[in-house]
């Protein structure tokens, strides 16, 4: 058998952060996250200084490589979490966003209108209470 190496089919496997257990993608919406500081592009895509400004004085840099997705798990119900993909290996690693991740969204999520179907649980655990007017 022929094993064309590269592209490790980028499938995104995820285990619950809470159980453990292999979660299902739910085919919503990947909500990127955005990046407005030279810091958090530097620190995201590896550019220099120079770059990163750049691309934040164009304008909002959305990393590819993060986003927020719902997914399900058997036990605790449907979850939103953030997956970050490795640059090197295109594996997924998950946890549950942190407000500021949420807030940096490519705004398809309303933070305080939660999609009717994501259960209070998850709600309540992927959540902190919302922060407003930090920075
Ligand atoms: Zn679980």
């Amino acid at each position: 058998m022929v094993h064309k190496r590269s592209r490790a089919k980028s499938a995104v496997k995820v285990a619950c952060p809470h159980c453990g257990v292999r979660l299902w993608r739910l085919n919503s919406n990947k909500n990127y996250i955005f990046l407005d500081t030279v810091q958090a592009v530097m620190a995201a895509t590896g550019f220099n200084r120079k770059r990163a400004m750049l691309l934040t004085r164009q304008g909002v840099y959305v990393d590819h490589s993060r986003w927020i997705e719902s997914f399900f798990c058997p036990t605790h119900g449907t979850m939103w979490l953030i997956v970050n993909k490795d640059k090197d290996t295109g594996e997924h690693e998950v946890r549950v966003p942190n407000d500021q991740e949420w807030e940096k969204t490519c705004g398809l999520i309303d933070p305080n209108q939660p999609n009717p179907s994501v259960s209070q649980y998850s709600w309540q655990s992927s959540r902190g209470p919302v922060v407003s007017g930090s920075r």
